[in-house]
């Protein structure tokens, strides 16, 4: 059995205002993922910076970044196998128009720069820089689901 990985999702500013927080938490949920850490916030533009460490030579990256801010985003780890993937797998392409019926993008993002949610992509390393970048090692917390030797 493979260990346990953490990924680092966010709902975005638009998923936040179109009131798609349960929406999305229980996509994942339901999928058997374990929701370790969760934080209502505002991004700051330092954090937008490092967040988007990679973009910020990029065209997009001042639309990206007051995107980003312009109101709150709600954080999240979630920990399973492959969550990494997983998560990738169902909130579809980068585009929305590119996404299949079915993923989270495929079903409620509206274009490139409002596609209602962030997850770490598949690079080794991301995820854990994310998750180091928003939560404390004391936010994260474990438990056991119910249903976890059914899943596992
Ligand atoms: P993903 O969020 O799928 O990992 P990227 O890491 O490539 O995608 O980009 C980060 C975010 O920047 C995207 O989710 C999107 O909101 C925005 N973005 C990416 N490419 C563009 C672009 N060409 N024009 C505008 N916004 C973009
Ligand atoms: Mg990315």
């Amino acid at each position: 059995m493979a260990e346990a990985e953490r990924t680092f999702v966010m709902v975005k500013p638009d998923g936040v205002q179109r009131g798609l927080i349960g929406e999305i938490v229980s996509r994942f949920e339901d999928r058997g993922l374990k929701l370790i850490a969760g934080k209502f916030m505002r991004i700051d533009d330092e954090l937008a910076r490092e967040h988007y460490a990679e973009h910020v030579d990029k065209p997009f990256f001042d639309d990206l970044s007051s995107f980003i801010t312009s109101g709150p985003v709600f954080a999240m780890v979630w920990e399973g196998q492959d969550a990494i993937a997983q998560v990738r797998t169902m909130m579809g392409e980068t585009d929305p128009a590119e996404s299949a019926p079915g993923t989270i993008r495929g079903d409620f993002g509206l274009d490139l720069g409002r596609n209602v949610i962030h997850g770490s992509d598949t690079e080794e390393g991301s995820a854990e820089r994310e998750i180091g970048l928003f939560f404390d090692e004391a936010e994260l917390h474990d438990y056991e689901r119910i249903d976890e030797t059914w899943l596992y």
